[in-house]
């Protein structure tokens, strides 16, 4: 068939050189060795869902701009700065998802959650978006699993549960030396008077503060704790204690938390600038980190209580709490902490062609093989008998059928035990059953 001209891609009409095309900054291909860790952190991630009874949500990458300047806020960085805009032909303006809560909170609303049961746990995997400056930890596509409990009241009992989840995968994932960081940043009763006390602690240090800080100032004071800048750090440490001011209620709450993660024998600390970037939070927040190896890659899991968020979307109030960690953050930690790197589950057999019939053949003995729950290798591109051997060492297998013009003509195939180094020829008709008495049978 006569192959197509290719079409040169072009951009405002500008050629794109061919070495220009490759991923754009901040986003990358997940390349197999990749995959061997994520499928590792998966795997626990939906172990933990089904232990804890979690079922899996999954919205689509798309969503419309007001759900996240409704429930994530106008004023926050994620909405503010670094939303991917998508405008489709004839449709409102849809952003790529920058965070997973609200995308949920949307569908429980939508698909009315709230009435088959009063209390809905739910999980998700999958990538979020947010144009950032790409730094350690920091990349502008990445995934992130996340736990939610919505619903059940605001009982510290979910909070401690949310927590216990991401507790649990961090030591089974073997990530050492984790620190949880807690916080409460108040309800709708204290946190308004709170903000009042920090914008008058502000007020004569206004005019040092990063302009970033000078706008939060006005609309979110509480984001003043979130900042980096040198200036604006040094005057955390005397602003207006953020406990001290809580109500009794969410005092009550606070407690709660602690008792229950003291039950539990989950160890935190109480990190009273802990405040979170995003506005449907309030009460309980939190973050784990690491020391040590790996902590240049900032927050692991973290996340919230999120009761009001149901009714920014224009639904009822529905107490919420829930979290996520970013997969490429945990990733970098478990090499920074020197974790072997997980492997493909080794092949047990390999199968070795000695000329072209049996080149030819081999397909059909390897479809064999495999649908009869044999898991088997083979380097059919290579053509060297030596090669191939090598090749089957490097796999690990434990036995390689050689298969050559002889073996075609009798009908056979010799099977060699690459520990003992002993081989016989089998009838090919009963390879399976030879194949799996070998495999059964102990190591020496
Ligand atoms: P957030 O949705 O901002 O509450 O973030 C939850 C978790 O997602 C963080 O604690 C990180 O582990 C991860 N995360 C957030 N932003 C990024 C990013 N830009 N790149 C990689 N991971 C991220």
């Amino acid at each position: 068939m006569a192959s197509k001209p290719v079409k040169k891609i072009t951009v405002n009409k500008k050629e794109i050189p061919k070495e220009d095309l490759h991923a754009p900054r901040g986003m990358h291909d997940i390349l197999p060795h990749e995959w061997l860790w994520r499928d590792k952190i998966f795997a626990a991630v939906d172990e933990l869902a089904d232990f804890y009874n979690f079922n899996r949500i999954e919205t689509p990458v798309l969503e419309r701009a007001e759900l996240f300047e409704r429930g994530v806020g106008v004023d926050t960085d994620i909405v503010n700065k670094e939303m991917y805009l998508v405008k489709s032909k004839g449709e409102d303006m849809l952003v790529m998802r920058p965070e997973g809560t609200a995308p949920i909170a949307r569908a429980y609303l939508e698909h009315h959650m709230g009435r088959s049961t009063s209390l809905q746990k739910l999980f998700y995997k999958g990538p979020m978006f947010r144009h950032e400056r790409p730094q350690a930890g920091r990349l502008r596509q990445f995934e992130q699993a996340g736990f939610e409990i919505i619903g059940g009241g605001n009982d510290p009992m979910y909070d401690a549960e949310i927590i216990l989840i991401f507790q649990r995968l961090l030591e089974r994932l073997k990530i050492k030396n984790i620190v949880l960081k807690i916080n409460s940043i108040g309800c709708r009763v204290c946190r308004p008077l709170y903000k009042k006390q920090l914008q008058s602690y502000y007020k004569d240090k206004e005019k040092k503060l990063c302009i970033d800080c000078q706008r939060r100032l006005k609309t979110n004071p509480l984001r003043l704790f979130d900042c980096k800048n040198e200036t604006c750090v040094s005057f955390k440490a005397l602003a207006p204690n953020l406990l001290d001011k809580l109500c009794a209620a969410c005092t009550s709450n606070l407690k709660g938390v602690f008792e229950y993660l003291d039950e539990l024998k989950i160890s935190y600390a109480v990190d009273n600038t802990l405040v979170r970037g995003l506005d449907y939070y309030s009460r309980t927040v939190f973050e784990f980190f690491v020391e040590g190896p790996g902590a240049e890659v900032g927050a692991l899991p973290g996340g919230g209580r999120y009761d009001y968020l149901m009714e920014m979307l224009g639904g009822r109030m529905t107490p919420a709490i829930g979290g996520a960690v970013g997969i490429e953050r945990l990733i970098a930690v478990m090499k920074a902490q020197e974790m072997e790197a997980p492997r493909r589950v080794p092949k047990k057999v390999f199968v070795i062609h000695v000329g072209e019939l049996a080149k030819k053949k081999s397909l059909n003995l390897l479809e064999r093989l495999r649908s009869s729950g044999i898991s088997v290798g083979e380097a059919l591109g290579r053509d060297s008998l030596k090669a191939q051997l090598r090749l089957a060492d490097k796999e690990g297998v434990r036995l390689a059928l050689i298969f050559g013009q002889k073996e075609i003509f009798e009908n056979s195939i010799i099977i060699r035990d690459l520990e003992t180094h002993l081989q016989e020829s089998v009838m090919m008709d009963t390879i399976v059953e030879e194949v799996k008495k070998r495999l059964t049978r102990k190591k020496q």
